[in-house]
């Protein structure tokens, strides 16, 4: 069976470490682990992985110097930190060295590996670095480029944030996204509101977008995680 992506996973945590590495092989993902921060540079460096997992705290050398000494030496794989519950300070300054995701310890597994296929998505999307410039389902028409949006040829107005998580739902189509992940890429990780705000923002949609808002058919709701965009 093919493989999903090349992980390497840097944590010093063992259960972590077992618990990661067990569900990401399951999804069919390769992984190497490492489990200080020295060594998982030096793999990070040597070797092409597709996505690297990063716990903030390691012995011998931290998250942060990692993220930033790859970045200084033009690795660019996306990079996904992980922190301990309390750290919310390094988050900002984790995303200034460098890195893509930042997640809190603990987290749910699932989320976990919907933000690693959205880093896998956006790999794949810079390398082809061809942007779709329209897209339409059911009745509706999305031009990326003007931000325009019609639904059966009618303009429908959306505003700057709905067409955001808009643009974001389409651009990872079929894909699970939770609502924090939804809520750090659409409103940004400095931003206050809480995953209310994308359930209201996701109602709105519905409501100027859905064929029939009472059934949503292509943006639907994952129970009790998030959403999920579909097509035609
Ligand atoms: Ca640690």
């Amino acid at each position: 069976m093919d493989s999903k992506g090349r992980i390497l996973l840097v944590e010093d945590e063992q259960g972590l470490i077992m618990t990661i590495q067990d569900r990401l092989v399951e999804e069919r993902y390769e992984v190497e682990t490492a489990s200080d921060g020295q060594t998982g540079y030096e793999k990070a460096l040597a070797d092409n992985y597709d996505a690297i997992i990063l716990d903030l705290m390691l012995p011998k050398k931290d998250g942060l110097d990692i993220c930033k000494d790859l970045r200084q030496q033009n690795v660019e794989t996306p990079i996904i930190m992980l922190t301990a519950k309390g750290q919310v300070v390094d988050k900002v300054l984790g995303l200034k060295l460098g890195a893509d995701d930042y997640m809190q310890k603990p987290f749910e597994m699932m989320e976990l590996l919907a933000r690693i296929e959205v880093q896998l998505r956006k790999k794949k999307q810079s390398a082809n670095s061809l942007t779709k410039e329209h897209y339409a389902f059911a009745d509706v028409e999305i031009d990326f480029k003007s931000m325009r949006v019609s639904k059966s040829g009618q303009e429908v107005l959306l505003s700057a944030k709905e067409f955001q998580l808009l643009r974001f739902l389409v651009e990872h189509s079929d894909m699970i996204l939770s609502r924090d992940q939804l809520l750090n890429e659409v409103w940004g990780y400095d931003a206050l509101p809480s995953t209310r705000t994308v359930d209201v923002h996701i109602a709105w949609l519905r409501q100027k977008l859905e064929p029939d808002n009472r059934y949503p058919k292509h943006i639907v709701t994952v129970h009790g995680f998030g959403y999920k965009f579909i097509g035609d």
